[in-house]
């Protein structure tokens, strides 16, 4: 059976136990930069932060948010939809360099009727395609394989940051 959505049952019980800002993963990233390689943060800007998503949909999901803990797109202010856009074309660009995708999605989902596992922190997705990949998902999802790789990932996305200067600002 072939899927095309983005559902991803494995992330229920992290869905499950976060909601509030104290629970707050993106906030707790922001608060504790000692921590970036274990969290998986790729860059911080001056208003928005990069990182990998723990609970990937695929290989190389990033997320992108606003250090500010706000919920909404229209509370965001000029400077950071600027940044997060320009985030967005880094994103690529290192993914790009670093694991050649075939394609990708990028999307945002606002409350949790939509999806969205922390409603209370806007954040985007970035999600690599490659050819075939759903296939491998459904086999693959959710074992020990993707944490174990995510750190080969994370140290391979550092690189190709500083070779292709990324973000860039
Ligand atoms: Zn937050």
């Amino acid at each position: 059976m072939k899927r095309n959505n983005l559902w991803a049952p494995w992330r229920i019980g992290y869905i499950q136990g976060l909601s509030e800002k104290h629970d707050c993963f993106i906030c707790h990233n922001v608060k504790n930069p000692q921590q970036n390689e274990e969290n998986f943060v790729l860059w911080q800007t001056k208003s928005c932060l990069a990182m990998l998503n723990k609970f990937p949909y695929n290989n190389g999901h990033l997320l992108l948010a606003p250090i500010r803990h706000i919920a909404g797109l229209e509370e965001l202010n000029d400077g950071e939809l600027l940044e997060i856009t320009k985030l967005i074309v880094a994103s690529q660009k290192v993914l790009t360099a670093a694991i050649k995708p075939h394609g990708f999605n990028i999307g945002m989902n606002f409350g949790r009727c939509a999806g969205a596992g922390l409603p209370g922190h806007l954040h985007i997705h970035i999600v690599p395609r490659w050819d075939g990949d759903t296939n491998f998902m459904e086999t693959c999802a959710g074992t020990d394989v993707i944490s174990q790789s995510m750190k080969d990932l994370y140290k391979q996305l550092k690189k190709a940051s500083t070779e292709n200067n990324l973000p860039g600002f």
